[in-house]
């Protein structure tokens, strides 16, 4: 593969992984803002995420591709480019999916090189930039025949930015542009985003034409542009995207919907759509990482809160709502309407790893483990080419995973994150080297003018044992630095961090069991922990291990008593992983499972069971009406797997959340 010098350097300089954070070029930055390892510095080893990214690679990526060129989303930029004739096909944000799937490609490419993947890219970004008008707008249906529009696209161009996604569909060019670029080393895409940006920028400004895109995304999508070629005015750009939202300058404001109500400093609760409002906080502190006094963080932070307090699910899932794919009220999170959409869970880990970022503190990363092991993975089956939209925590036994959907923004959004998640492993700042997540394999951190080489080996999610292996290579005879080691919260007491979801068991009875424990060389060390963080520093030499040892107990999680849909209710939870109750397990019914506080329950690890999973059985009980309307609670076995798995073995009943005890005579 051709890769140019400055590209590695750019590669080195700039995070492509999930936060895609921008390293170079920076202005001021916080103190306490870490650096993310990119994901091209991490290789993965892992049992558990290895054969998912190779799925995303041999299976998905393809599948998705097959599925746009036969929805026409290919042909549609090929009919703009006048390189074949026709009407437009689909709806006005199809260009959107073409460009996350190249986007996951790209990563994908990067690390595993594939020549004919890569000719497949040549060719189609050869179709995107013929599609691309002469002074750079790239709209494939207006530009097919703007005569005849398809709904909600507004008839001459940016005039009805609410609906027609004029500018979302560009950001996601932008970000996979500079992936491609990136990757390959090769201009193509990103002359192509740039030139689309530039016209962007002629347009768009505050001596210019004042509007905000109702779907937001290019915010995102132009500061990464900036990371990549340094240029500042499309960081202008993106805040001046993000500034105007909430003011009617010479426009209808499009109200919470559209997170457009208020200035967004002035924002302190999440609203609206919930994977605008992901990507306009993603946004949000990409910026405020670059430009500390933008007042983004004095936003961002009650918002957080708001989230983590009263709007997300113990799967990680955000947005209760099917109506207008939004957040509900404080505490509404019902179960089987829950919409939970995964993209929005994907919004959700971009914007928490963003967090963990500005402000060094684990409890975002412990939002963001609970998303990739729960809510987001349930998104994508197994085989890798059927998935959800809406990811509900209890269903009656009609919902399954779809190969398809005409609004294709999940399946798409999915090959794009997985082969990013290596890079919210590992970050650093200073001297100081974090590990946030545990994944077997290794990363290269440099810290300054020193590389140092982690090596994790580890069961996790299955098993809380996790060894650290670390070899200075730059100074192999020693090297003083402090390594930060993430105490989960859902080893410390706190499933989540705030009092939405509490243990509601005492744990095991035995408190060596609960007892996190770190050890270098063998030797325990005094935890000193630190914003979620185990602080270790010494002098590191060649050889020298840490481990961890994360007890994982089952344990019951009840939620806040304002959580009405969870009343008298329980969840079960093994490490990070939530689990729930499906039909097949259970042939007597889940909607009368009760789990009453002294059933005991066993976890055991089956190879043999939906890829290999940690399943729980125990001794529950059943609700029974008898004759005179009576209801009796008999014994029964109960299996609850993985919340992540459920949905594959046909259509089943499924719960995440039991009652403790049931109506009646015992
Ligand atoms: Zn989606």
């Amino acid at each position: 593969m051709k890769r140019t010098k400055a590209v590695e350097t750019r590669v080195f300089a700039f995070s492509i992984a999930g936060a895609f954070v921008l390293l170079t070029g920076c202005q001021v930055q916080t103190p306490e803002r870490l650096t993310a390892v990119p994901f091209t510095a991490v290789t993965v080893t892992d049992e558990f995420w290895t054969p998912r990214m190779r799925t995303n690679r041999e299976v998905t990526i393809p599948y998705d591709f097959k599925k746009c060129e036969e929805t026409g989303r290919i042909d549609n930029f090929a009919k703009a480019g006048r390189l074949m004739e026709g009407k437009f096909q689909g709806i006005r944000f199809d260009d959107s999916d073409v460009f996350k799937v190249i986007e996951g490609a790209a990563y994908s490419l990067h690390l595993h090189p594939d020549p004919e993947l890569e000719q497949y890219l040549d060719d189609l970004i050869a179709k995107i930039a013929a599609a691309q008008e002469e002074d750079g707008y790239l709209y494939t249906c207006r530009t097919i025949d703007p005569d005849n529009m398809p709904r909600d696209t507004g008839e001459t161009r940016w005039s009805f930015l609410q609906s027609s996604h004029e500018l979302y569909n560009v950001g996601h060019m932008y970000e996979a542009a500079v992936a491609h670029y990136q990757a390959t080393g090769k201009r193509t895409f990103l002359d192509v985003a740039i030139k689309n940006a530039d016209l962007i920028d002629r347009v768009f400004g505050r001596d210019k034409k004042r509007d905000v895109p109702g779907h937001e995304e290019i915010e995102i999508g132009l500061v990464k542009l900036y990371g990549v070629t340094g240029d500042e005015k499309y960081l202008t750009l993106a805040k001046f995207f993000l500034d105007e939202r909430g003011r009617a300058n010479g426009r209808k404001i499009y109200g919470e919907y559209c997170q457009d109500h208020k200035p967004v400093i002035k924002q302190r609760a999440a609203v609206g759509h919930a994977v605008r409002a992901g990507y306009l906080y993603s946004g949000m502190a990409d910026i405020a990482a670059l430009v500390p006094d933008a007042g983004y963080v004095e936003a961002l932070d009650p918002i957080w809160q708001d989230v983590v307090s009263k709007k997300l699910y113990i799967t990680g899932g955000i947005g209760a709502r099917g109506g207008g794919e939004s957040f509900g009220d404080g505490y509404e999170l019902p179960n089987e309407t829950a919409y939970c959409e995964t993209c929005a869970a994907i919004a959700n880990a971009m914007w928490n790893h963003r967090m963990s970022l500005l402000h060094a503190d684990a409890q975002y990363i412990d939002v963001l483990e609970r998303v990739i092991y729960n809510g987001f993975l349930s998104g994508i089956s197994l085989g890798g080419n059927k998935f959800f939209y809406p990811n509900p925590l209890a269903s009656e036994g009609t919902y399954q995973r779809s190969p398809w959907f005409g609004c294709a923004c999940c399946p798409t959004n999915i090959v794009r994150f997985m082969p990013s998640l290596p890079g919210y492993a590992y970050a650093y700042q200073r001297d100081c080297l974090y590990v946030n997540l545990f994944v077997s394999g290794s990363a290269t951190v440099t810290m300054g003018a020193d590389a140092v080489r982690v090596t994790q080996q580890t069961r996790y999610p299955w098993d809380g044992s996790v060894k650290i292996l670390v070899e200075p290579e730059s100074r192999p005879a020693g090297q003083e630095f402090t390594m930060c080691v993430r105490i989960p919260g859902w080893a410390q007491e706190s499933p989540v961090p705030s009092d939405l979801y509490l243990y509601s068991d005492l744990g095991p009875e035995d408190w060596t069991q609960r007892r996190v424990t770190v050890t270098v060389n063998g030797r325990p060390v005094a935890l000193d922990v630190v914003k979620g963080y185990a602080r270790i520093r010494r002098t590191w030499e060649a050889g020298d291990v840490v481990e961890l040892n994360l007890p994982m107990p089952i344990r019951r999680v009840r939620s806040h008593r304002k959580v009405r849909a969870n009343t008298g209710r329980i969840a079960l939870q093994r490490g990070p992983v939530v689990y729930c109750f499906e039909g097949v397990d259970n042939p007597q019914g889940v909607a009368n499972l009760v789990l009453p506080p002294e059933a005991t329950l066993q976890a055991e690890y089956r190879s043999d069971l939906l890829g290999g999973v940690v399943r729980i059985t125990g001794q529950g009980k059943i609700r029974q009406s008898q004759d005179g309307g009576k209801t009796v609670l008999k014994d029964i076995e109960v299996t609850a797997i993985p919340y992540y798995a459920w949905a594959h073995r046909g259509k089943n009943e499924m719960a995440v959340w039991v009652p403790e005890s049931g109506s009646g005579d015992l």
